[in-house]
C-alpha cells in the first residue's frame, strides 16, 4: 500500500467535509528543523477525531484522522500537528514555528506573511 492509496480510502470513508479538507491538504514533506528526521517524509495536519459534545457525551462524528494516523505512521511516515509548523516558501520543508521546549528557537523566519527555513536562509 502507498500513502497515496491510504489517502485515497481515507477520503473516500471520511465523513464529514471538515476532514475532507485535511486530507485535501495532505502534502509529504521533509523537516528542515535540526533534530527533526523522517527517512520517508513527515504529514503535517489535525490528526484529532472530530468530535461534538451531545448533552454532556463527547461524541466522535470522524475518526478517520486518526486511522490514517495509524497507517502512515506503519509504513514509516512521521505524522505531526499542522499548526506547530510553518512550510518554506523556497523549499517546501517543514520548521517548527511553536516552541516544543524552554531552549527552542526558529530555524527560520516568519515575517509579513513569509516563511523561510534555516537552511534557505543560510544560502541567501
Ligand atoms: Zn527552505
Amino acid at each position: 500500500m502507498t500513502p497515496e492509496y491510504a489517502i485515497s480510502a481515507a477520503l473516500k470513508s471520511a465523513r464529514t467535509s471538515e476532514v475532507r479538507d485535511r486530507l485535501h491538504r495532505l502534502v509529504v514533506r521533509r523537516y528542515a528543523e535540526p533534530g527533526y528526521e523522517s527517512e520517508r517524509g513527515v504529514y503535517l495536519s489535525n490528526w484529532n477525531d472530530l468530535t461534538r459534545w451531545e448533552n454532556g457525551t463527547l461524541v466522535v462524528l470522524d475518526d478517520t484522522m486518526e486511522r490514517l494516523e495509524n497507517i502512515l505512521t506503519k509504513m514509516d511516515y512521521v505524522c505531526d500537528w499542522e499548526d506547530e509548523y510553518a512550510i518554506c516558501d523556497d523549499c517546501g520543508s517543514a520548521f517548527r514555528s511553536e516552541p516544543d521546549n524552554y531552549f527552542w528557537q526558529m530555524y527560520g523566519s516568519q515575517d509579513n506573511g513569509d516563511n523561510v527555513c534555516g537552511t534557505c536562509l543560510k544560502a541567501i
